[in-house]
């Protein structure tokens, strides 16, 4: 970029009344008073996406206390801190007036604790990556108003939300404490036999539907059951009580709207940190837990399925199996080999979400439809031998079959909000009224078959581009071949699409998939999967180096020319697999 240049007002002032196109000049590097603009890409008229714009503070003129930023998951947590304070202070300051005065934007963030590329901290600066809005009237440039916002207005931001000794310290160093916490619990539950941790005190429900805060009204704290209590040390050596669910078969069982699937959604989310106040810092889940649903529609690629489903009237390969519009048991079969390719060692699962002719089959169903004549071994017959032979807990939320109390080592009720352990109870009720046939537990669960996908297959004019997103000619994929490179490179719409090439996969049934940053950064990932296909790795070999390096090196790895580069949020690798596999070919 060379030296910044340090007349930034006296350039705006010029361009004023110029053609919005003028402001191409402002790319490259400026000085304004202690902080580095640097300008990255110039909106082409007032309607486009705003100006991508990086800021770098030095770390002596922010003045960061070292002890919040020292490891690499205190930078983590202070980076995700800085996003929020930005975005408060750019939402405070910048005025918004639309066109005319142009405004300061930062990445909408949620509940969750991420690592993002939002705010790096390296050693010599703070970088912020944000977007810019050039002020304009009608397409003509307002020189004086971007003066105002890029020398007056972006320095204050700055000030208020970067520079330490402005900031609420306590907040910073609760943020901070609060991740380590929750990191340093999740990182003891794998030698502790647990899948997961609910703090006493945890607030589990959410505000509403639709919104991620606690409810703060009448909200009832968690408690945990006595025999199932665990104390667990925090990260700084203070303690912590709360339910452990150790791993194997865990079945929680209630009336309706006594708070099952509000505890379930909470380990679904208890794989990510969160924020101070959130109520559920403390309700933490292994790291790779995997929410299994069904999804009628969705498409299914070379995807093993037999320990489900077999003998199917087609004659159709269940170990690789494909269809573009899954049934609501397929899909969920598809879901459940999918996750255990991925890595996943506990499956969270809701009965109100499942297809039930995959959970289970009664008595009578058995005895009028026989065995060789059904396709689908329910998954009840299966969660014992998934546990055994490959170390997959469950943890299921039943209301309404009592057949998974025959299979399950835990049983825990929820009354009223409150959890109690009534594992000795359901055995007495499964002895009372045996289910016979309900339930047929296998030997074995079977071997998966792991995906591998091909090499891509350039087109003519490869050595021409060479570059963004291969296509690929998976064996798997008898379907389609989407054949040649792509032009463009795949990108995240929102937070449940991906459009890659024509095509949109869809993941808003992923309920783990919590930040459009993160879907931004699965869309770079698929384009790199394709690269690296050889037909010889599988998904999972791919998808591993893939992240180990994105985990190593940080987001930025995965920047282009084309994306925002503070719009990555890290995915987990269950997501990028189930994106995968959500493709249409
Ligand atoms: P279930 O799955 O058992 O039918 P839900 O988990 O859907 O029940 O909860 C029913 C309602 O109760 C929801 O509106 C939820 O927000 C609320 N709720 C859940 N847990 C609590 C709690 N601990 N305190 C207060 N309200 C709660
Ligand atoms: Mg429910």
């Amino acid at each position: 970029m060379g030296t910044p240049r340090t007349d930034l007002a006296h350039v705006l002032k010029r361009l004023d009344g110029n053609s919005y196109g003028a402001y191409k000049q402002l790319k490259g590097g400026w000085r304004v008073g202690d902080v580095e603009l640097l300008v990255d890409r110039v909106q082409s008229d007032p309607y486009a996406p705003p100006s991508m714009v990086r800021l770098r503070v030095p770390r002596k003129v922010a003045g960061v206390p070292e002890q919040l930023v020292e490891s690499a998951a205190k930078r983590i947590a202070a980076g995700d801190f800085l996003t929020r304070a930005f975005g408060g202070a750019a939402r405070n300051l910048s005025p918004d007036g639309g066109k005319g005065s142009g405004g300061i934007f930062m990445v909408r963030v949620g509940q969750e604790i991420l690592q993002r590329s939002s705010v790096l901290i390296d050693e010599d600066a703070i970088e912020v990556r944000c977007e810019i809005a050039l002020p304009a009237a009608g397409r003509r440039i307002k020189g004086r108003a971007a003066e105002r916002l890029l020398t007056e207005v972006l320095p204050s931001v700055v000030d208020r939300s970067l520079i330490f000794r402005n900031l609420d310290a306590a907040a910073f160093e609760l943020h901070v404490r609060s991740y380590l916490d929750a990191e340093h619990v999740r990182s003891q539950l794998a030698s502790r036999g647990l899948v997961a941790f609910v703090a006493d005190g945890a607030v589990l429900p959410r505000a509403s539907g639709h919104r991620d805060e606690p409810l703060t009204s009448h909200a009832v704290p968690f408690q945990s059951p006595e025999n199932l209590r665990v104390t667990l040390p925090l990260s700084d050596g203070t303690e912590v009580s709360g339910m452990g669910i150790p791993e194997g078969v865990t079945v929680i069982v209630g009336g309706g709207y006594h708070g099952k699937s509000t505890l379930l959604q909470a380990l679904e989310r208890g794989v990510y940190d969160h924020v101070p106040r959130d109520g559920r810092e403390l309700v933490i889940t292994r790291a790779d837990a995997m929410a299994v649903r069904a999804e009628d529609g969705r498409a299914v690629t070379g995807t093993d399925v037999s320990p489900f489903i077999n003998n199917l009237p087609t004659g159709a390969d269940t170990k690789r199996f494909s269809t573009t519009n899954a049934s609501g048991s397929t899909s969920q079969a598809a879901s459940i080999s999918e996750a255990v390719e991925s890595g996943a060692e506990v499956l969270l699962l809701d009965e109100d979400t499942c297809a039930t002719n995959l959970m289970v089959r009664d008595q009578r169903m058995r005895a009028l439809v026989p065995g060789e004549r059904e396709p689908i071994t329910p998954f009840v017959d299966r969660v014992q031998a998934l546990y055994r032979d490959n170390g997959v807990s469950t943890v299921l939320v039943t209301g309404g079959s009592g057949a998974f109390l025959d299979v399950a080592d835990l049983v825990i009720a929820m009354d009223s909000y409150r959890a109690s352990d009534v594992t000795d109870r359901a055995r007495q009720v499964s002895a009372e009224f045996p289910s016979g046939e309900q339930t047929q537990p296998t030997e074995k669960f079977g071997e998966l078959r792991e995906h591998a996908p091909a090499a891509a297959t350039p087109s003519k004019n490869d050595g021409a581009r060479g570059g963004h997103g291969g296509g690929s000619r998976d064996p798997d994929r008898r379907g389609g071949d989407r054949g040649g490179f792509r032009e463009k490179p795949a990108r995240g719409r929102g937070l449940g699409t991906i459009q890659r090439g024509r095509e949109d996969v869809d993941v808003s049934s992923l309920p783990q998939l919590v930040d459009p940053s993160q879907t931004e950064a699965i869309a770079r990932l698929l384009d790199q999967i394709d690269r690296e296909a050889d037909g010889r790795q599988s998904l999972n070999q791919i998808v591993d180096r893939l992240m180990t390096r994105v985990e190593r090196d940080g987001l930025d790895v995965l920047a282009h020319h084309r994306g925002h580069p503070g719009h990555l949020a890290l995915p987990r690798r269950q997501e990028v697999h189930a994106a995968y596999h959500r493709e249409r070919r």
